[in-house]
């Protein structure tokens, strides 16, 4: 996944932080050997003045440059007067990716400043790979399954599979990835500068050796490393981390995983699919501590009980030595509240699976006094950086991993184009709630809003009633065709007004299906509007249809983009435009609308949609 020759900074040092505080508040150390993940040779050899020329032959989107102002001054150093880019962001991942794009989508000059290789965790050393491991896991899984083979009447002789085969389809899908990223930034003319990107002051970057370049506005987007607590020794060979992990250059037979989130949990399918007995050790009481404590009661049932997975809570992993001279990988356990010595247990691996550290050091950020949060950039929820007095550091934004709001691939991305669409004047807040999650273990775990008891203690707070509807993949055709029937839907809702607060499913394609009900929350579609919502029979979409529809709505509210729009676009026809008098939005109408009987509105809209069906396919 990296290039073939990796060089550490050594023009930039990279003094990571020695020490960085948990989220326990103990203190905790970064490896040392976790330098940053190598520098490719051009980016030496190349030279600065031609990053610096703007290239006329690139293809750029004609229109208009929006006119974003600099700001006077931040902490006393003067802006410049005028700008080599209207963005600069630092950090070609998939946030710094997809502010990009969009930014020259809106007009903006853009350059993205990368110091390793474009595509970042995601692509490289995260989603990507893993998902081409996980792709070959569930097929693994699914071949061995001779009673799953038998109730489809099928018959498979033994399974198996080269070790260097499954390695290479993971690599040559993040080449691939990458390229195509690269690829679309080049058509689109966005500059891409190789190097160390830092701030050198107000809408001042530096990269490379002494490159140095404005904007008038910049985005940090340098994302995170894996995080390894102290007393864990990585030696990359036995004591891993998931960067090591996605190269599978071995299959231990037996592998100790510590913390067990989203990372742990989709190693361990990958692992004992390809033979290895997992055992997990997880701080916390319970397994899966992230997830709605009934989805993940019902995923320990599938995902970790019936597999070779034994399994260690409530313990710290203190000190975690790699095999070497003949013995094996040691860990010693000690109990996470009393700390003291539990267990010592020998293995022929360990993954370091504990979170990410946001990759925040080296990049200037004293140079506009701000101070970072255990490394992360603060940041209010326009994604604006926060400096040492509290006070917002104009034209400096920070995205992804490195703000440390959602670590996620597709957050990222999304508060990048948000950016985007506040510096070319439209304001944007992104609704951190209605961002969807997911868990690519076979099957699948996704997520979005608020989990059972987030959300009853928010109603308790203030003050409203919280329900909670459930569906099972057992009843859907879709599923059972699959002989898949093992998993649930959970949405937790106000009864109220029909406020959708949070969905989690475990099942077939659970991270695709997941979606409908994140863009309800992102719409504020409410309930009693979306369950009218036709659905493809047979699809497992029906299972969210059926969740939705077992919901109990106490009164007729409804969204502003609910029922008087449904009403407003249908006529016996099907579809049509909104008529002159609709066009113009009145308030009576909105409420007549509204105040129409729940069930006259239902039968009414049931019988257009029937029709409309009927004609389609008839
Ligand atoms: C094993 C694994 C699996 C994952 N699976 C998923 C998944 O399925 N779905 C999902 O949504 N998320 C997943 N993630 C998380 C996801 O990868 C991250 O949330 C995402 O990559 C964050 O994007 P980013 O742009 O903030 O940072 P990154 O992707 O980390 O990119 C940051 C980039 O900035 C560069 N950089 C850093 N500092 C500098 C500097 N000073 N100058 C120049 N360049 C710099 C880095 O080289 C890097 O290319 C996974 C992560 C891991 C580790």
């Amino acid at each position: 996944m990296q290039s073939a020759v990796a060089l550490p900074f050594s023009q930039t040092p990279l003094t990571r932080p020695s020490r960085l505080l948990g989220s326990t508040g103990s203190i905790f150390s970064t490896p040392r050997s976790l330098r940053f993940c190598g520098l490719r040779r051009e980016a030496f050899c190349s030279s600065p003045s031609t990053h610096l020329t703007l290239r006329s032959d690139r293809v750029r989107i004609p229109s208009t440059r929006f006119k974003v102002s600099a700001a006077a001054t931040t902490n006393g150093a003067p802006p410049p007067k005028s700008f080599d880019y209207d963005l600069i962001i630092i950090g070609a991942g998939v946030g710094g990716h997809g502010a990009a794009l969009h930014a020259v989508e809106k007009g903006l000059k853009t350059a993205i400043i990368e110091g390793d290789v474009v595509g970042g965790t995601c692509v490289n050393r995260g989603c990507v790979p893993s998902k081409a491991l996980l792709a070959v896991s569930g097929r693994m899984r699914e071949l061995q399954n001779e009673h799953h083979m038998k109730s489809f009447g099928l018959q498979v002789s033994a399974a198996g599979y080269d070790r260097q085969g499954v390695a290479d389809h993971a690599n040559n899908l993040a080449t691939k990835i990458r390229n195509n990223l690269t690829n679309s930034m080049k058509a689109l003319g966005v500059d891409i500068l190789t190097g160390f990107g830092s701030v050198l002051g107000p809408q001042k970057v530096k990269y490379g050796k002494d490159n140095i370049i404005t904007a008038k506005n910049i985005i940090i987007a340098t994302g995170s490393v894996p995080f390894v607590p102290k007393g864990i020794e990585v030696d990359g060979k036995t004591v891993i981390t998931s960067d090591h992990a996605l190269k599978l250059e071995s299959v231990p037979d037996w592998i100790a995983i510590v913390g067990s989130g989203y990372i742990g949990l989709e190693f361990s399918d990958v692992y004992t699919a390809l033979g290895s007995e997992v055992t997990f050790i997880e701080a916390l009481d319970q397994l899966m501590p992230g997830f709605d404590p009934e989805i993940s009661k019902l995923a320990q049932r599938v995902l970790i009980n019936p597999r070779k997975i034994d399994y260690h809570t409530g313990v710290f992993a203190s000190k975690i030595t790699p095999a070497k001279d003949g013995k094996p990988v040691m860990i010693e356990l000690i109990d996470a509240k009393t700390k003291e010595h539990k267990d010592t247990l020998e293995v022929d691996a360990a993954l370091i699976a504990t979170g990410r550290a946001p990759f925040t050091n080296g990049l200037g950020l004293e140079n506009v006094n701000v101070v970072t949060q255990r490394g992360f950039i603060p940041v209010d929820e326009r994604m604006r950086v926060i400096d040492g007095n509290g006070k917002l550091v104009p034209n400096l934004y920070c995205i992804g991993d490195a703000n440390g709001k959602l670590m996620l691939a597709h957050a990222a991305s999304a508060q990048g184009i948000s950016v985007v669409e506040q510096v070319t004047g439209r304001d944007h807040v992104l609704n951190h709630l209605s961002i969807p999650a997911a868990c690519f273990t076979h099957p699948e775990i996704s997520m979005v809003g608020l989990t059972e008891p987030q959300a009853r203690e928010k109603g308790e707070k203030e003050g409203f009633k919280v329900s909670v509807a459930k569906t099972s993949f057992k009843a859907n055709t879709k599923a059972l065709a699959e002989n898949e029937g093992e998993g649930i839907a959970k949405m937790i809702y106000r009864p109220d007004n029909g406020e959708i607060l949070g969905v989690h499913i475990f099942g077939l394609h659970a991270a695709d299906l997941i979606h409908e009900a994140s863009n309800a929350i992102a719409l504020g579609t409410r309930i009693q509007d979306i369950k009218l919502a036709v659905h493809a029979h047979p699809t497992l979409s029906e299972v969210l249809d059926e969740l939705f529809k077992a919901a109990k709505v106490e009164g007729h509210a409804t969204t502003k983009t609910g029922d008087a729009k449904i009403k407003l676009n249908m006529n016996e026809d099907g579809p049509r435009g909104p008529s002159d008098d609709e066009k113009q939005p009145s308030l009576s109408k909105d409420l007549i609308v509204r105040s129409t009987s729940l069930s006259s509105f239902v039968e009414d809209i049931y019988a257009r949609v029937m029709s409309l069906v009927s004609r389609v396919f008839v």
